[in-house]
């Protein structure tokens, strides 16, 4: 993580793997996003993490990490977007994130998008889409609903893949049913395609 800046060595393709200018420089954030994730199926809970970044964009500090914790504490509400932006508004004492961004591995479902435009963040930025329960550009697009007064920038697909992959494993591998409608939720399990998931609990 520290060293020299980038060594000029070559200077017609300083950046060889990538090349998407939008989402290159989220990829960092979103592969934290991704550890905190890989740390949720260890209480059962569908692999989903979040980050929110303070002012600065991508380069802006981490305020706060989460991982789905639903099934950790039987709480509903319990997605991993909503536990980072109560983390990051309990760090910077008071609820407004003007400023921020909310980066997480999955598409938020309609409560966390929700939440996110109330907490007034500035950005979202995701990986993996949810074509069942997504409610930033999939099933319902409220971030950019125009009758919404606070509207984030939205920036989705960022390492889709690999977000995306944990999510497949998980329900592969037959997640614990603790009963109908254990839907994912932040933890959309729904969202990589044919994982066999349940879709959002509602
Ligand atoms: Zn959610």
């Amino acid at each position: 993580m520290r060293g020299t800046n980038h060594p000029p060595a070559h200077d017609t393709a300083p950046e060889p793997a990538h090349g998407d200018p939008l989402r290159d420089p989220w990829v960092p954030a979103v592969r934290r996003a991704l550890v905190e994730a890989l740390a949720a199926p260890a209480t059962g809970d569908v692999p989903v993490g979040a980050v929110v970044l303070g002012p600065g964009g991508p380069r802006g500090p981490v305020l706060a990490t989460a991982h789905n914790e639903r099934e950790a504490h039987g709480d509903p509400t319990a997605h991993a977007e909503v536990l980072a932006l109560r983390r990051a508004a309990e760090r910077l004492d008071g609820w407004r994130l003007t400023g921020c961004t909310l980066v997480v591995t999955l598409e938020p479902c309609a409560m966390c998008a929700g939440a996110t435009a109330l907490a007034r963040v500035e950005r979202v930025v995701y990986g993996a889409v949810d074509p069942k329960a997504g409610a930033a550009g999939s099933v319902w697009d409220l971030l950019r609903d125009r009758r919404v007064n606070h509207r984030p920038e939205v920036i989705s697909g960022v390492l889709a893949g690999e977000c995306g992959e944990p999510l497949s494993r998980f329900f592969r591998s037959g997640r614990p049913a603790t009963g109908p409608g254990t839907g994912p939720g932040s933890g959309a399990g729904s969202a990589v395609a044919s994982t066999g998931g349940s879709p959002d609990g509602s």
